[in-house]
This record gives C-alpha cells, sequence and structure tokens, in this order.
C-alpha cells in the first residue's frame, strides 16, 4: 500500500478505535458482544480483508504495514480484532497459500469482505501443543471424506460460516505427515458446535468446542488438494500470525500505560500525585521500555517477513516477549491503580485478565522458547557441518 494512503488509514483507524470502541468497552465486557453495526463499520474499512492480496478482494497489505494497524487495535479491547482476526490470520493465510487458484476465488473475496468467518480447528481435547498428534480422522470414500473428532476452544466457531479443519487422513502415519487441510463448511450435517466457552477475559469474543460426527467433506476441498500438507500449511502461517498477536500485545500494553501515567497524575496520596513517587515512576519507566522494546522487535521482524526472509526464530522471540512483557505492563498497571486497580470500575483490571491469554495460545511461552532453542542448535549444527 502507498504510505501516504497507509498512513492516513492509521490515522482513521485511531480514531475509529478511540472515539467509537473505547466506550463501548464496558458494555462489550458486561453484554459479552460486539453491537452488530461494529462489525459493519470493520466490514466497510476493509478490516476483514486486511492480509488478503487486492486481486481477491483485501487490502493487500504486507505484514509491516499489517503490524503498524494491529499496534492501534491493541488500544482497546482484544476481543473487537478477534471479531476479524480468524480472517486475517490461518483462516485466510492457508488457502492463500496453498490453496488451489478455485479455491482462492471462491473463499478469499468473502472472507475479505466479512460476509463469511473462518475459524481454524487445529486443537483437540488431548492434542493442545503437541498439535501434531491430533486424532480427529478422515476416512476418503470414493469423491468425499468422512471426518469424526472433536476440536476445542476454537475461536469464533459459533459464528462461522467454514472450518479450515486439520484432520488425520493417514491411520498409518500418527505424525505431521498424516495430517491434511480442509474447507468444511459449518453447516454440513454431522456438525455440532458446542456452549461457547466461559473464559476468564476477553468477553465479546467466543471460543466453543466443534463435533465432527460423520460429516461428509468433498476431496476437492482438501486445501490445495494434497492430502498429508496439512500440517505444513499450519506452520506456514504461524509466524505471521505470532508477530500479528506480538504487535498487539504491543498496542496493548501502549494503552495500558497510557491508564497508568492518567491514573498516577490524578490520584494523590501523602500530599501529591503518586506520579512524583519515585517508585512509581520506575513502574511507569519499566513499562515504557519494555513496550518499546517489544514494537522495536515486532517492527523489525515484520519488516523482514515482508520482504521474504525466513523469520521463524524471530517470529517466536517477538509473540514470547512481546506476551510476556504485556503480563507484566498489566500487573503494574493494576499496582498503580492500586485497590482500583482490582475493581471492574477500571479498565486495567479487564485488560489485566483479557492479556493473559497471549501467552497461551498460537503456541504457548514454552513452545515458543522450544522452537527458538531447536533453531539455534539446528543453526549452529548447520555452522558446524558447513566448516
Ligand atoms: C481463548 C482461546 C482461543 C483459542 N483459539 C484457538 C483456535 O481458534 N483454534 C485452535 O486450533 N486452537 C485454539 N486455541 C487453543 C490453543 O492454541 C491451545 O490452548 C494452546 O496451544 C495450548 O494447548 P493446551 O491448552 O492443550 O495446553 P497443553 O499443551 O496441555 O499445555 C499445558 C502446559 O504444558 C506446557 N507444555 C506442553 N508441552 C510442553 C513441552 N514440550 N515442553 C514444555 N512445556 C510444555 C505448556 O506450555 C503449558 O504450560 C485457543 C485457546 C484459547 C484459550
Amino acid at each position: 500500500m502507498d504510505r501516504d494512503v497507509l498512513d492516513q488509514f492509521r490515522d482513521t483507524l485511531r480514531r475509529f478505535v478511540r472515539e467509537r470502541l473505547v466506550p463501548l468497552e464496558r458494555q462489550v465486557a458486561d453484554e459479552d458482544r460486539i453491537p452488530e453495526d461494529i462489525r459493519a463499520a470493520f466490514a466497510e474499512m476493509g478490516l476483514f480483508g486486511l492480509s488478503i492480496p487486492e486481486e481477491y478482494g483485501g487490502l493487500g497489505l504486507n505484514l509491516a504495514e499489517e503490524v503498524e494497524l494491529v499496534f492501534e487495535l491493541g488500544w482497546t479491547s482484544p476481543a473487537f480484532r478477534s471479531m476479524f482476526g480468524t480472517n486475517v490470520g490461518i483462516g485466510s493465510q492457508g488457502i492463500l497459500i496453498d490453496g488451489t487458484e478455485a479455491q482462492k476465488r471462491h473463499y478469499l473475496p468473502r472472507l475479505a469482505s466479512g460476509e463469511m468467518v473462518a475459524s481454524f480447528a487445529l486443537t483437540e481435547p488431548e492434542a493442545g501443543s503437541d498439535a501434531a498428534a491430533l486424532r480427529t480422522r478422515a476416512e476418503l470414500h470414493g469423491d468425499h471424506y468422512v471426518v469424526n473428532g472433536t476440536k476445542r476452544f476454537i475461536t469464533n466457531a459459533p459464528h462461522a460460516a467454514i472450518f479450515t479443519l486439520m484432520a488425520r487422513t493417514d491411520a498409518g502415519n500418527k505424525g505431521a505427515g498424516g495430517v491434511t487441510a480442509f474447507i468444511v463448511d459449518a453447516k454440513s450435517p454431522g456438525i455440532r458446535i458446542g456452549a461457547p466457552d466461559k473464559k476468564m477475559g476477553q468477553r465479546g469474543a467466543h471460543t466453543a468446542d466443534v463435533v465432527f460426527e460423520d460429516v461428509k467433506v468433498p476431496a476437492a476441498n482438501v486445501i490445495g488438494l494434497k492430502p498429508g500438507q496439512g500440517f505444513k500449511t499450519a506452520m506456514k502461517v504461524l509466524d505471521r500470525g505470532r508477530l500479528h498477536i506480538a504487535a498487539l500485545c504491543v498496542g496493548v500494553a501502549e494503552r495500558l500505560i497510557h491508564e497508568s501515567l492518567s491514573y498516577a497524575a490524578e490520584r494523590k496520596q501523602f500530599g501529591q500525585p503518586i506520579a512524583e513517587f519515585q517508585l512509581v515512576q520506575a513502574m511507569l519507566a519499566d513499562s515504557r521500555v519494555e513496550a518499546y522494546a517489544a514494537r522495536c522487535m515486532v517492527q523489525d521482524a515484520a519488516r523482514r517477513y515482508a520482504a521474504g526472509e525466513i523469520v521463524s526464530t524471530e517470529a517466536s522471540c517477538c509473540k514470547l516477549f512481546a506476551s510476556e512483557m504485556v503480563g507484566r505492563v498489566a500487573d503494574r498497571a493494576v499496582q498503580i491503580h492500586g485497590g482500583s486497580g482490582y475493581m471492574q470500575d477500571y479498565a486495567v483490571e479487564r485488560f489485566y485478565r483479557d492479556v493473559r491469554l497471549f501467552r497461551l495460545y498460537e503456541g504457548t511461552s514454552q513452545i515458543q522458547q522450544l522452537v527458538i532453542a531447536r533453531n539455534m542448535l539446528r543453526e549452529a549444527a548447520g555452522g558446524r557441518a558447513g566448516r
């Protein structure tokens, strides 16, 4: 996107977030629902299609551009972003990267416009971090597969029109190579969506179990028509997803710092604003330092990704650091608010719960550490072999 157009778009989004979304945060949390006119406004702005190329009806942003907008979205409750997050992320990217031209033409424009919501169904009750051990089965019967299994914690499942489903097509291969990615119509007979999960935070965003019982899926709906490639497809889009989440953490941290600073300037104890106490200043400064470091990391890795570099290690570094960082920033924000920070009247109480999720999904912090260390060891071994 042209730099001027991107700057304009970012300014419009910033105003929209601060003037329309921030005042709705409490209502969304209380009602556990995002108003329909906000959904329409997201669609109008093109947010469902941020990452989808223009030729398929999206805005066609590269990742460096996308993170600039996600920083802005982080200024408000993460539930808002979640509404279109699955369309921007793995719900569409799997189809974009590995889908056939016919699959792209059919699904991407509908995802970009928000007409369809796509959910990504990988996690299962017995397969979380060890996703390659998934058990959902898809057996080929002529021109279609029959799917049986249960998926867990699936974001936007109650609103989904399609699922990007990972299922085992090769019973003899218990690892990643036996997994195939499908596009499944959510209205297919045999699909049951569980009751929405009662989550710790991010009310307004919904997850649920998705149960598949003898669901017929046309073989033409295998992504890229290539069975056995599903896990690879999922992994290819993860770098992008992790950087997107890291950018969101930066945005939320900046909001929390803003809330902390405003409160500290107003609240008086011992006859002066608490902002004048150096121990409070230390908390503010530490949060600022960490948020700035995360912002720079995300920008660097996103630029490199956009330039075509492989940034698997850097994406995990960003996800790990930014999600842990926003946890610490939220904790300090509550501390700076004192007892009020424990009360629902203040936004920091809600954000404190909301940000806990970032260390868990799209790979837990421990999984990011494993990815980083594994890549380091591989690079070191490559270096030794090359010598
Ligand atoms: C709100 C929410 C939304 C989600 N949305 C989606 C979605 O849309 N689609 C989807 O497919 N999934 C989704 N998930 C699932 C999410 O990705 C998983 O919860 C996550 O990957 C962790 O898996 P798990 O919950 O089974 O935990 P487990 O894998 O059981 O992990 C439990 C603990 O063990 C640690 N651990 C596991 N293995 C290792 C290891 N090898 N070394 C060290 N420590 C380890 C973990 O880090 C963690 O601390 C969502 C989850 C939540 C909570």
